[in-house]
């Protein structure tokens, strides 16, 4: 299957997609992770696109686009975080996958805290691994102690969890999700999920959206 997972910056979608992918099989492309990587390795597109990442606001349409287009393959499960964002990018998608001979299965939207919240949620401990990407939690969903756990960390916080720039990533957010989820509404492939939950039951609720029977082994 072919997956799409939107929403607003901290609801959850680098977490839930971490899960999805992990208990499914699938293979995760998150565009905040393709801008962070550039950013982080100090390539030239990296600086070009550091002022955008650090405002929060979006990075244009044809940059994510060239990142995003390796990754399209069509034979795999994938699934995408945060990505498309714009009436643009999902155009540019569309034509992308027709040129595959694929289409998108599923679009997940994740809804539910408000904006406030969702900031409060983020500044309050959201915290990524440097050693695998994954996003914790220091209260909700907390890193595991040094030498316990699979991932050894070290745990940080973003350069781009400020207040300031997480304002301006909700309202470019809230600018486009509307249209965006009309367009696949109407192409029956909706399906909004509420993420005003904890962790493991938001898990849930995607994979039975996506379809899958519980504790049946998928098939991509
Ligand atoms: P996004 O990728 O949508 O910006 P993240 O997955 O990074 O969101 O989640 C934002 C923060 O909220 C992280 O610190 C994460 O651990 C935490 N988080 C994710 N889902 C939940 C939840 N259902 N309840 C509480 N905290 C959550
Ligand atoms: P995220 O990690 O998804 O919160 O994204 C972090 C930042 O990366 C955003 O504020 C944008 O600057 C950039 N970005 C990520 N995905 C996109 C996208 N699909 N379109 C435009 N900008 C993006």
């Amino acid at each position: 299957m072919k997956i799409a997972m939107l929403g607003p910056v901290g609801i959850g979608k680098g977490t839930q997609s971490q899960q999805v992918t992990q208990r499914l099989n699938y293979t995760r492309l998150s565009t905040g992770d393709l801008v962070r990587d550039h950013i982080e390795a100090d390539t030239e597109l990296g600086r070009e696109l550091e002022g955008y990442y650090e405002r929060g606001e979006p990075v244009p349409d044809d940059v994510i686009m060239d990142l995003v287009r390796p990754h399209l393959n069509p034979a795999g499960a994938w699934i995408l975080d945060g990505f498309p964002r714009t009436m643009a990018q999902v155009h540019a998608l569309e034509e992308e996958l027709e040129k595959r001979h694929i289409g998108l299965d599923k679009v997940i939207v994740l809804e539910g805290p408000s904006d406030e919240e969702l900031i409060e949620r983020i500044t309050s401990g959201r915290r990524q691994s440097l050693a695998t990407g994954r996003v914790y939690h220091t209260e909700y969903d907390p890193p595991p102690n040094p030498g316990e756990g699979w991932d050894p960390g070290p745990f940080v916080q973003r350069d781009d969890d400020k207040e300031e720039a997480l304002r301006r990533e909700l309202e470019a957010y809230h600018e486009e999700a509307e249209k965006i989820k009309e367009y696949y509404d109407e192409q029956g492939i909706l399906a909004v999920v509420n993420a005003d939950q904890d962790v493991p039951d938001v898990t849930e609720d995607i994979i039975a959206a996506l379809g899958y029977p519980e504790e049946r082994t998928p098939r991509a």
